[in-house]
């Protein structure tokens, strides 16, 4: 395409020909290599509205960018206009309202830091460079959603630039069906997001980080900690939210890890996890911290970019003996070229689950936890997903349902597995407010997968 034709996008526009294209059009998931015609910086909501304009005018598909983290990498393509909102990321709180309000392309790391200079956790995710708007519209799990909710249960308002490039308010009273499907109805679908509102949890002075480790662990420990976890996770505390893990890593073997957050002091903290600790060989932390200094650490065990191929459930009953055994079976083999290989458990419950599943787009509220299955390999090269798909046919006999936030390309009928019972209703909000299918991707709801 002729520089010329360009004319029309504003912002900051990186071609092919550009000396930092190379590296511009690269997402978190190294895996993912697609090559966009441009990429658009948005700094304002009309370069926004330009953006949306000029690739209807120039029969371009777009696809919507900030922190570039979607597994599959639906936000970016070949070919396609790249609209990126990283650039605006301003963050503002309005304390005698009760209120945060943060642009479109604002990052976990830059919510964190804002909120805590003064006194304020957020229910943001664990990895700091995720962009806030994705990690809300797809639900929003995080290290605080037993005790605060999820990202998008503190939602109060949107802003939206439409398909024809128009502005568009989200609330409880201007446009309350499209509030509710950007709650839980996954990034990318309806329009762009260049402001979200956010009603401010009460502050905090420090809470207790827990780190729980089995170095040295067996396959038999590992589904031996499955049963613990889900026995202990059905009537716990609902201040503590942990995620754990059973892994299998080239560099240290088969372990075992659950970290997490607790809104209470170190003693209350050891007496809750005692299930936890109960097998032989347990290392464990309990640090007492100001809330910015506890997501941190959290976010230093993510490197900058990897490599990998994954798929997401969720667990809504207890599995049995067997079954946890199986799922120890599933990471014992690591797939050829991978240098590790897990299964993760996002825990649930506490006031996620005091939403009704219709109240907004994010249906899984009755389920206990969210299983994670990844692969990371060493080069960008490699393809595990035989050895993925081998594993999630197992899976979807003791699951239900996946995460949006956290994808598989692979999914059959992912409508219905990352909606339940709302996705018809997501369907009728997108072709009230997308009616041409603008926004689309290949699992975006106006793809032709029936509900
Ligand atoms: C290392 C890592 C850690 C993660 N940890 C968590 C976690 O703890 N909890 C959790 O819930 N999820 C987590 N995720 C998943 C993450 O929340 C989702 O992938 C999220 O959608 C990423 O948003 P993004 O802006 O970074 O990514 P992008 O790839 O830029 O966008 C993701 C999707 O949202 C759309 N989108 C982005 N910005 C906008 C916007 N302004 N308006 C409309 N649509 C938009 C995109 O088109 C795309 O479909 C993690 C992902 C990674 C890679």
């Amino acid at each position: 395409m002729n520089i010329c034709d360009f004319d029309g996008l504003t912002g900051r526009v990186i071609t092919s020909d550009d000396p930092y294209y190379e590296e511009l059009r690269q997402v978190y998931n190294r895996a993912v290599n697609k090559f966009p015609l441009a990429i658009v910086y948005c700094q304002k909501e009309t370069d926004v509205s330009n953006a949306v304009l000029w690739s209807r005018s120039h029969h371009v598909s777009l696809r919507i960018r900030n922190g570039g983290h979607n597994y599959e990498g639906y936000s970016t393509g070949n070919d396609i206009l790249a609209i990126d909102l990283s650039e605006m990321n301003q963050i503002s709180i309005d304390e005698t309202a009760n209120l945060l309000t943060v642009q479109g392309g604002a990052k976990n790391r830059q919510v964190y830091e804002f909120v805590s200079s003064m006194g304020y956790p957020f229910p943001g995710g664990t990895c700091p460079s995720v962009g806030v708007s994705g990690y809300a519209l797809g639900g929003g799990w995080g290290l605080s959603c037993r005790y605060l909710g999820l990202g998008c249960d503190c939602l109060t308002q949107l802003r939206m630039i439409n398909y024809e490039g128009t502005a568009l308010t989200a609330s409880p009273t201007e446009n309350p069906d499209l509030f509710w499907a950007l709650r839980g109805g996954g990034g990318g679908n309806f329009g762009i997001i260049v402001s979200m509102t956010f009603r401010l949890p009460g502050k905090v002075d420090k809470i207790t980080l827990i780190d729980i480790r089995y170095p040295d662990s067996d396959q038999e420990k590992q589904s031996a900690f499955v049963q613990i976890w889900q026995d202990w996770l059905t009537d716990t505390d609902p201040r503590i939210t942990l995620v754990s893990r059973i892994f299998n890593s080239r560099e240290d073997g088969l372990g075992i890890l659950a970290r997490g957050f607790f809104y209470g002091p170190p003693e209350a903290a050891l007496g809750i996890i005692q299930p936890l600790l109960r097998l032989g060989g347990v290392k464990y932390t309990l640090k007492y911290l100001p809330f910015l200094e506890a997501v941190n650490i959290i976010g230093s065990f993510y490197p900058p970019y990897e490599a990998f191929q994954s798929t997401s459930r969720f667990v809504l009953r207890d599995l049995t003996d067997c079954e946890s055994c199986r799922l120890a079976a599933m990471i014992a083999d690591r797939p050829q070229g991978s240098s590790y290989a897990a299964l993760s458990f996002y825990a649930l419950g506490g006031k996620v689950s005091q939403v009704d599943p219709e109240a907004t787009a994010f249906y899984y509220r009755n389920a206990k936890y969210i299983l994670w299955l990844n692969t990371v390999f060493d080069g960008c090269k490699c393809d595990n997903s035989a050895w993925i798909a081998d594993r999630f046919c197992y899976l979807q006999t003791i699951t239900e349902g996946a995460y949006v936030n956290f994808p598989y390309d692979a999914l059959p009928r992912c409508h219905e597995e990352y909606y339940g019972s709302n996705a018809c209703r997501l369907k009728m909000v997108k072709e009230r407010y997308d009616p041409l299918n603008i926004f689309s991707f290949p699992q975006g709801i106006g793809s032709k997968i029936c509900c």
